[in-house]
């Protein structure tokens, strides 16, 4: 199913996802879809199941029910059966990761390596890119999130906004189909929500399928062409960013949205 209903042009489709932790049913079948070149964000209130969708989307947790597919190759998952769901080849699973990149709250740089280190990590040890290409293709993605005078520094000497940015860079080196966020700009200063946003915002420009949950309300009414509410672990509502942010349909989304505006 599309958003709209029609079958058959998702790029990304999730197919009612379940996830329970200890008996805690956090995802009670979660159904939605994006199409290439689309922005969906995620939106609700904390603890409703935005982090663990995304989690599951990209196989950081393994969804108890359901189907997740990325431009018609479905999730490498032995069939449904909750007790003994377990992924099925490695090395499947890495590949289907890395069709789907993520860039977490916390930027999660590896702190020993340089920033250029941490952008040729993935695409040499799981694309198997050459080293001399990775690197090159490291400055050239640096440079774009305005990074190219800190190639060689460590992450402890960047700040938040600068980490994010070669977190960003690090995601976009694996060639991802989609790129998920979970609230990139949480951690920041406010001062440094800015020019992260703005990466994004080109990157949404760009025409990169984004799946994004964000705290950020103009960013997400401004990028996205589906924003979804997550309300205790289903989808409460979800539409144009005009209808949700104007005429929400239910009194959660409602409160939620008079709760973060
Ligand atoms: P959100 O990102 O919307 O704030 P989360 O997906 O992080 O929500 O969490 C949803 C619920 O699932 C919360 O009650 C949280 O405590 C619980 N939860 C998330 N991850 C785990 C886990 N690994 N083990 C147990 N409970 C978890
Ligand atoms: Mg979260």
């Amino acid at each position: 199913m599309t958003t709209n209903g029609t079958a058959g042009q998702d790029y990304l489709s999730v197919t009612d996802i379940h996830k329970d932790f200890g008996g805690l049913e956090v995802l009670k079948g979660i159904t939605f879809g994006a199409r290439q070149h689309e922005v969906v964000s995620l939106i609700g209130a904390s603890g409703s199941g935005k982090s663990t969708l995304l989690r599951c989307i990209n196989l950081l947790e393994i969804p108890d029910r359901g189907e997740i597919a990325v431009d018609g190759k479905k999730l490498p998952l032995s069939p449904s059966g909750r007790s003994h769901r377990h992924i099925t080849n490695q090395r499947d699973v890495r590949l289907f990761r890395a069709s789907l990149a993520m860039v977490f709250q916390n930027f999660n740089l590896w702190a020993h390596m340089t920033i250029r280190q941490n952008v040729m990590e993935g695409p040499v040890q799981v694309l198997k890119v050459p080293k001399a290409e990775a690197a090159e293709q490291a400055e050239a993605l640096l440079a774009r999130v305005g990074l190219s005078d800190k190639l060689d520094a460590y992450p402890a000497h960047l700040s938040g906004g600068q980490q994010q940015r070669a977190a960003i860079a690090r995601a976009l080196a694996m060639q991802p189909k989609i790129l998920l966020f979970d609230e990139p700009t949480s951690a920041l200063d406010p001062e440094l929500v800015g020019e992260v946003l703005a990466v994004m915002r080109d990157l949404a420009t760009e025409g990169r399928t984004m799946v994004v949950v964000t705290h950020e309300m103009g960013f997400a009414r401004e990028v996205s062409e589906n924003v979804i509410f997550l309300h205790q672990g289903r989808i409460g509502e979800q539409g144009p960013p005009e209808q949700i942010f104007q005429s929400p349909k239910t009194d959660a989304c409602r409160k939620f949205l008079a709760s973060v505006l």
